[in-house]
């Protein structure tokens, strides 16, 4: 028996028999279709870490050296990652829009011992890192280029997987910050693991599934869960750099799973070709990082029959809950995020930390082979968010029904306290979501001289709508608290959202600051 509790080695393992079946195909991207062997996949990882290998990276106290990547997408990068983990190493994604500044900050806190970068960043990328003592830095192309190919191309293809317990650390992601400053949570392989093995099951992943993989994998939502997803179901994967809801609805019928953030479902049904046809043979949509709106949600359903199923995670804690898979669970609600998963323990807790009871709104804390070692190099932060009986505070705000449903409604940073009163942006913001000619809206607190916080309302009108603000600010006069009401609505062509569909709320915060002359 092979006790290795390596991520890498439970990947492989679950690798077909017939290695020189298709791995992964690529939808776009240069060359495009490229295809990919498991045979391909076993050898191209085993070459890169015995390149890692050969560098002989010292071990930084009680951690395994890490290896820090910018890069595009591509699946050269996946094999990277795959080739970290086989070697023992910690994988450090970096998102691709990150610039000097934040670069400078990722690599002085986690000092990795090896960085990779684009080539095109290499002038810049380099520099920082070697100034922060890093000693290797290597270049990764999306063309099959750069030199960390090159000299990897100049190692054996064989390499036994470095012996790991499941406490070692797999990974660091820094998480998106949009409430302050960003800290690296640490994923070990049990973590990684356990979730995987854990999706695998309650989303029925079956012989025959192919995954459209569109996500970027910097994050825990492409990199974790959609690839670990295929790879330990020895499923082939459709691979695109981008999302490009043409070419995403031209493939689809070639696929059985697609895993997007809510606005590409938003961008698939603006899509007109879109529909019941594209997706024939498809099993299972997932959508998760950010809210579904109900309107995606029932649209997606009247569209192509399938109904899309909702699941929450974060970088602490990879996946937590998700609705249900097979009927018999129960239904897919739209507007909650389902059940928590099996192995995971989820409460909500007031602020003094009683436990709140059913439908009550109060924070969200979990417990769970999932939930992360800690932040890099921040105790004193690690133990603010843990309770004394060890549940992770999520930050999030939300819910638990009386029939279990979990639903979320907000960030704890995004709370609104006006005139002592406690405000749910979610709630405000589903009011205004329903109202005739409104596509999205975002509700936030902005510094008031009497009240604290003034409840503030932006919103983004549907194609050729023009909601005025004092009459949807009157709708909302007859049907909540006047507290509630926004003082002020602005009509917006867009709200600010990163990479991963999320509001960046940080932002409109930062742009209304002075609104009240506060
Ligand atoms: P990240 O660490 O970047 O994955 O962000 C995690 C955060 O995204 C969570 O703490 C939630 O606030 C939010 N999130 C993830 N999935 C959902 C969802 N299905 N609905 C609402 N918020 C979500």
């Amino acid at each position: 028996m092979n006790d290795n509790q390596n991520l890498f080695t439970a990947l492989r393992a679950a690798f077909p028999a017939e290695l020189d079946t298709v791995a992964i195909e690529t939808g776009d991207g240069p060359g495009a279709p490229l295809c990919y062997t498991w045979r391909d996949l076993e050898r191209a990882t085993a070459m890169i870490a015995n390149l890692l290998d050969s560098l002989e990276l010292p071990r930084d106290g009680e951690h395994p050296p890490r290896v820090a990547v910018q890069t595009e997408k591509s699946v050269e990068a996946l094999l990277l990652y795959l080739a970290v983990l086989r070697a023992g190493y910690v994988y450090l994604p970096l998102n691709t829009a990150y610039q000097q500044a934040e670069i400078e900050y990722f690599v002085g806190n986690a000092e990795p011992a090896v960085v990779v970068c684009s080539g095109k960043n290499f002038g810049w990328v380099s520099k920082i890192a070697f100034k922060a003592g890093t000693k290797h830095v290597f270049t990764l192309n999306d063309d099959r280029t750069g030199s960390l190919l090159e000299r990897a191309a100049l190692q054996s293809d064989r390499h036994v997987p470095a012996q790991r317990s499941a406490s070692d650390l797999a990974a660091i992601l820094y998480t998106s910050g949009t409430t302050g400053r960003s800290k690296g949570a640490m994923l070990t392989h049990g973590n990684l693991l356990s979730n995987a093995l854990t999706l695998k099951d309650y989303w029925g992943w079956t012989d025959g599934d192919v995954l459209l993989h569109v996500l970027p994998i910097f994050h825990v939502h492409g990199l974790f869960v959609a690839s670990h997803g295929a790879l330990l179901n020895g499923s082939k994967m459709l691979w695109f750099s981008r999302f490009d809801p043409k070419a995403v609805t031209a493939r689809l019928p070639e696929a059985t799973v697609f895993m997007g953030v809510p606005t590409l479902y938003v961008r698939l049904l603006a899509e007109p070709g879109f529909g019941h046809e594209a997706c024939r043979h498809m099993r299972l949509f997932i959508a998760g990082s950010a809210p579904l709106l109900i309107e995606t949600f029932n649209e997606f359903r009247a569209r192509t029959g399938h109904t899309i199923l909702e699941r929450y995670g974060m970088s602490e804690t990879v996946m937590l809950s998700s609705n249900p898979y097979r009927a018999e669970d129960g239904e897919r609600r739209g507007g909650t995020v389902g059940f928590p998963l099996p192995g995971v323990q989820l409460r909500v807790s007031d602020k003094q930390g009683r436990p709140c009871p059913a439908g009550e709104i109060g924070g969200i804390e979990v417990k769970g082979p999932n939930v992360f070692a800690g932040y890099w190099r921040m105790p004193e932060k690690t133990k603010e968010e843990f309770t004394a009986d060890g549940w992770f505070r999520t930050g999030d705000v939300g819910k638990v029904g009386a029939d279990g449903y979990v639903t979320i409604v907000g960030r704890s940073k995004d709370l609104i306290i006006t005139g002592g009163y406690n405000v749910y942006p979610a709630e405000i913001e589903g009011y205004l979501n329903e109202m005739d000619g409104v596509a999205e809206s975002a509700v936030i607190g902005v510094p008031h001289p009497d009240f604290g916080e003034g409840v503030v309302a932006v919103v983004v009108p549907k194609p050729g709508a023009a909601p005025e603000p004092a009459a949807l600010i009157g709708a909302l006069k007859g049907r909540i608290a006047n507290f509630k009401v926004p003082k002020h609505l602005f009509v917006e062509a867009t709200l600010p959202r990163n990479t991963m569909g999320k509001v960046q709320k940080n932002l409109l915060r930062e742009q209304h600051k002075g609104l009240f002359g506060a």
